[in-house]
């Protein structure tokens, strides 16, 4: 077996700033132990979001030249257009600014208070977006999807026995919704196979649930199905596309994840009467029906990088280059979440620092440390983006305490991931050092990018 390459060559750098330990042990404190607060210049290895942050191709670049301005009607749109029907199958296609303006409008019109929203794990902004509209959601996660380092092909997928109970606990008529994430990024990047996106399709029509997917990485999910679902190994990538959103009457998308583009998103889907109701919406905060918030370049960029996420060139070199830190963390006995996903290594934070308690966020902890000994900037998915207070104040934490490891598309190359890997061993050697962390300020809502924190033994 020969080393999997990357699939492109490089036709224009960016270059990196280095900086020392000490400086770095300065920046995260002024930045009070939050990556969001740190200046990107002063990140070596920006691994804290793949969403956004794709090294577009020269068609892309290509594209954006054909950018149409038009307030109305622009070719830019009919060509963003047929790119998502082409993918998607739904004829109502409304672009958005990125992922969240779909979900808002979505939600603003499906949700209320007294209704629940039903998923196997809720991406932070959709939760953030349902419960402002006085909904609440709730995550129904496989089994498999709760223990970490249980390997399984779907740790993705939606309970479905869970899915009918809480249907026939509920009532129909009080979930406007039940939306899948693909794959599921806060879960841990697992895909969900197409049998459970099926099965839960028809529970859902059996009630007259509407099924949404948040289809942020439709593509890698399709991937996982080709790879490890059978009856996939020889289908085309669009057709088993196409079989996924099949099943689906609608879906979200932020095209900074999948589709390579530094900003943009849409919400498809096939009731008619709904979509006029988002359109409204969409013309008060967003923009005119056809551009959505979006410059006609940003059109022409998703309309291209849709169709180049289908690659399996591309594909196989994404899924093999997380599998391949992967391995290595795990030869070394590094706790990580298994098997890796598909757009990011997600340390298991309890795992690594056990000494750590959740209200003490070891995530950040984690984080904190990652940044400082190699410039390498991640993020929490634990108690700081999810934990939420009971009516005594006390923290309710979320199950897992990972730290997310997310990777750029077409960005980093393998020496940058064996880099990476490096830094996380030499952490991994001293984590008895490490101490945790409280918190000296938060927001209400997505507290986590506006947190500031305090090291615990600055506090005795
Ligand atoms: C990124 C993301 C969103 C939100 O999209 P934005 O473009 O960041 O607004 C929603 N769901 C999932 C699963 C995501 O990864």
């Amino acid at each position: 077996m020969k080393t999997i390459i990357e699939p492109f060559r490089v036709k224009s750098v960016e270059p990196i700033r280095f900086t020392t330990i000490g400086e770095r042990t300065r920046i995260i404190r002024e930045a009070s132990y939050n990556p969001f607060l740190i200046r990107a210049e002063d990140v070596l290895i920006d691994l804290l979001t793949d969403s956004g942050t794709s090294a577009m191709s020269s068609a892309q670049w290509a594209a954006m030249m054909q950018g149409d301005e038009s307030y109305a009607g622009s070719s830019s749109f009919f060509r963003f257009e047929a790119s998502v029907k082409r993918i998607t199958g739904m004829p109502q296609v409304i672009p958005t600014h990125q992922g969240r303006a779909a979900e808002r409008i979505l939600f603003s019109i499906l949700g209320g208070k007294g209704k629940s929203v039903l998923s196997n794990t809720l991406f932070d902004t959709t939760r953030a977006n349902i419960e402002w509209s006085g909904a609440e959601g709730l995550d129904l996660i496989c089994e498999e999807g709760k223990d970490p380092a249980l390997v399984a092909p779907f740790k993705g997928n939606i309970s479905i026995t869970a899915l009918d109970e809480r249907i026939r606990e509920l009532g129909a008529p009080r979930i406007p919704v039940c939306i899948l994430t693909v794959t599921n990024n806060s879960g841990g990047g697992q895909p969900v196979s197409m049998a459970n996106i099926r099965q839960a399709s028809s529970v859902c029509r059996s009630h007259g649930i509407p099924l949404f997917i948040d289809a942020c990485r439709f593509a890698e999910n399709a991937y996982f199905i080709k790879l490890r679902e059978e009856g996939y190994q020889d289908r085309p990538m669009l057709e088993i596309v196409r079989e996924m959103f099949s099943y689906a009457d609608g879906c979200t998308m932020s095209a900074k994840k999948d589709a390579f583009a530094n900003i943009g998103g849409f919400l498809a889907l096939r009731d008619e009467a709904l979509s006029l109701e988002c359109r409204n919406l969409l013309i008060m905060t967003e923009g005119f029906p056809t551009y959505g918030g979006l410059a006609g370049r940003d059109l022409e960029a998703v309309a291209v990088g849709l169709g180049e996420a289908l690659d399996e060139d591309y594909l196989k070199y994404r899924i093999r280059s997380i599998e391949y830190v992967g391995e290595r963390l795990i030869a070394a006995g590094v706790p990580i979440v298994r098997p890796t996903g598909g757009h990011a290594v997600y340390l298991d934070a309890k795992a690594f620092l056990p000494g750590i308690p959740p209200d003490q966020y070891p995530g950040v902890a984690l984080c904190s440390e990652l940044y400082i000994r190699g410039g390498i900037r991640a993020v929490e998915i634990g108690s700081l983006m999810f934990g939420k207070y009971d009516s005594s104040g006390k923290l309710v934490s979320p199950p897992m305490e990972l730290v997310r490891l997310a990777m750029p598309r077409r960005v980093y190359t393998q020496s940058h991931m064996d880099y990476v890997t490096e830094t996380i061993l030499e952490t991994f050697d001293h984590r008895d050092t490490i101490r945790g962390f409280r918190i000296g300020h938060e927001e209400a809502v997505l507290r986590h990018f506006t947190a500031r924190l305090i090291p615990v033994q600055e506090l005795k």
